[in-house]
């Protein structure tokens, strides 16, 4: 039967999309090619699944400078005219009911909100970009005849006898002038990389105006006078090259992949830097999911770090960092997750509320925390390597998710000021006799150095918590904990870890210290306590209350202007002698306030630097009190 020539109307929906399609789409052109090359791979597929393997299959997208063509050729199953009829005419592109709908409950497009135009308009992307649009198509039917269909503008079209030898399509797009960069080679070959780069069938790319090349070659067993090979001049024709692999690393089995395989994945994807390792999903059932998550080197200021995790369906490419579907803390990780089974034809707001995709959430992080888990089991030594620079991630993660937390808990590590690494069970057990279920940190373990040392020197450890997340994480730990409880006090917030229990003290009069101090250093409200430090020879130390000092640090993190007054308590030691001289003297005299001036800013340099002019005060008076003991 004879293909006679018609002309016609696409279906009256098409007339209505087509604009949508130019609007919404607009921001993201060059999805066109992914369209037609994965349409193409899907029509090798379907004609290996009818007529088994028999040949060598393969995409082929050629450019056309000249001629302002792309060319993209395939050698599947082909169409007939009715199909071309049912598929292409009757817009027949799937997700196209649904998508009007979505459109119209969408008062303003949302420029990110483009995986929307990643799917399920197909075919029809290409008008954004051409002029004209040609199909070619045999389909390999038996006693099938070749089909031409063409179309200016995707809503009339013209199809009749086309001419081909073999069964597969040529879709050829005659590119606008406004669209002309598709033009390039190079251009094309960046979109084609970005989005069939790991697509099932072969991709080749080639230049139909590039010009032959020459090469020297040296001829086989013959050598010139002189002994030197003899050598000629020839022609290389311009060759297609390969875009793409066909058989993507995350669709192996994780026993027959390669750490050198995973690392080439990685550096063809995200560069040269080496990932820590590395976590490979691959599920089957309940639903698909395969992929590849590394564990990047985390930079310190992770605020603004951004990982990338790419997202494929069935080996396309669809966006990276689909918020939808990976858990927010994940996008910190680098890698590949491919569900061929996400309906990504409809709405990003859609896939929120999907089960499956709240599923495959919650599989992604299971799987993470498992790799944790067992790298701590197992290669606790890597494992704690591995921890400056994932311990934020991890911190992270542990906020963002209670179930991620319970599953890791175990597996948190807290770096101590000696360099090693103990979970918090770990760290209560080794002080459980001085710390009971205190963990005593330091924020800034250099300038508070003298305060960890009281502590240190008392072999009681100090855990160092310096980065911008462990403000927050060890409030979050201290809430989390629950029953077994945890507290967290900075090293300089009370004395409870210095004390001496068995001593049986010094009876100094309380009242008339204080008095004594307040009055020397001109602050009447200053708190002033007596407690008996294990250390004889330390005389006084200031103290912070935690909760005071974390709430201001809070405010000044926000940077909100209120600001809570400094807030110090002073803590005499009993046990130390000059203090024990200096109760009952007389608060006028001179050397005495002297003296308690003096030990006021030794316990504030201990917990940190003092401000300028509070050295300056602090070198005068000690002048004075050397030549003071000097000229005694
Ligand atoms: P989708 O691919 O989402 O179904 P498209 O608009 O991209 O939607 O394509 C519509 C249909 O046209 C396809 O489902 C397929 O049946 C047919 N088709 C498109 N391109 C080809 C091709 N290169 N070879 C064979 N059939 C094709």
């Amino acid at each position: 039967m004879a293909i006679h020539h018609e002309r016609g109307s696409v279906s009256i929906d098409a007339q209505n999309i087509m604009p949508v399609i130019k609007r919404w789409l607009y921001s993201d052109q060059d999805i066109f090619l992914r369209e037609v090359v994965s349409n193409a791979c899907d029509a090798i597929t379907k004609h290996r699944m009818k007529h088994g393997q028999d040949e060598a299959m393969q995409v082929m997208v050629t450019v056309d400078k000249d001629e302002k063509t792309i060319t993209i050729s395939d050698t599947g199953i082909g169409m007939t005219a009715d199909e071309v009829r049912r598929y292409i005419n009757q817009v027949a592109f799937s997700g196209a009911t649904e998508f009007m709908k979505q459109f119209e409950n969408t008062e303003k497009k949302d420029e990110g909100d483009s995986i929307i135009g990643h799917f399920g308009l197909g075919f029809y992307s290409v008008f954004m970009v051409s002029d004209k649009v040609e199909i070619v198509t045999l389909s390999s039917e038996a006693g099938a005849e070749a089909v031409h269909w063409v179309s200016e503008d995707g809503m009339s079209f013209e199809l009749g006898a086309g001419e081909r030898d073999s069964h597969g399509t040529d879709i050829i797009l005659h590119i606008s002038e406004d669209a002309k960069e598709f033009l390039e080679v190079a251009r094309v070959r960046e979109v084609l990389t970005r989005y069939c780069g790991f697509m099932a069938h072969p991709v080749y790319l080639f230049d139909a105006c590039a010009q032959p090349t020459e090469r020297e070659e040296t001829v086989e067993g013959e050598t010139n006078e002189d002994g030197t090979p003899v050598k000629r001049t020839v022609m290389v024709e311009p060759m297609p090259s390969l875009i793409n692999e066909t058989a993507p690393l995350w669709l192996k089995k994780p026993s027959d992949c390669t750490k050198e395989e995973y690392l080439a994945l990685y550096h063809k994807l995200f560069g040269w830097e080496e990932p820590l390792f590395w976590v490979h999903l691959n599920v089957d059932y309940p639903f698909n999911l395969k992929g590849i998550l590394y564990f990047p080197k985390l930079k310190n200021d992770f605020g603004t770090h951004e990982g990338q995790v790419k997202l494929f369906a069935g080996q396309v490419f669809v966006a990276d960092n689909v918020k939808e579907v990976i858990p927010e803390f994940l996008m910190l990780l680098k890698g590949v997750i491919d569900c061929p089974d996400l309906p990504l034809n409809v709405s990003r707001s859609f896939l929120q509320n999907d089960g499956t995709v709240k599923k495959l959430s919650a599989h992604i992080t299971k799987k993470v925390a498992d790799k944790l888990i067992s790298l701590f089991n197992t290669e606790r030594a890597d494992y704690e390597k591995y921890w400056e620079d994932i311990h934020p991630f991890v911190k992270f993660g542990c906020m963002k998710d209670q179930k991620f937390y319970e599953q890791v808990k175990k597996a948190l590590l807290f770096k101590l000021t000696d360099d090693r690494y103990v979970t918090l069970g770990e760290y209560q057990e080794a002080n459980k006799d001085k710390a009971e279920k205190k963990v005593y940190y330091t924020n800034d373990a250099r300038r508070q150095a003298a305060s960890v040392a009281m502590y240190t020197g008392r072999g009681i450890d100090v855990a160092v918590m310096e980065h911008l997340i462990d403000a927050n994480f060890l409030s979050f730990l201290e809430y989390s904990a629950g029953e077994d409880g945890v507290t967290f006090a900075r090293v300089d917030a009370d004395v409870s870890g210095l004390t001496e229990e068995s001593d049986e003290g010094v009876s100094l009069n309380q009242a008339a210290l204080a008095e004594l101090f307040r009055k020397a250093l001109g602050q009447e409200e200053m708190p002033v306590e007596l407690a008996a430090l294990a250390d004889a020879d330390l005389p006084a130390i200031v103290t912070e209350d935690e909760q005071m000092r974390r709430m201001k640090e809070m405010y000044r993190m926000y940077g909100q202007d209120f600001k809570l007054p400094d807030r110090y308590t002073l803590v005499l030691n009993r046990r130390n002698a000059t203090v024990q001289a200096l109760a009952g003297r007389d608060a006028e005299d001179e050397t005495t306030q002297l003296l308690c001036q003096q030990l006021y800013d030794l316990a504030r340099m201990s917990a940190g630097p003092l401000e300028a002019e509070e050295i300056t005060a602090f070198i005068a008076r000690s002048q004075k009190l050397v030549a003071m003991a000097a000229t005694k």
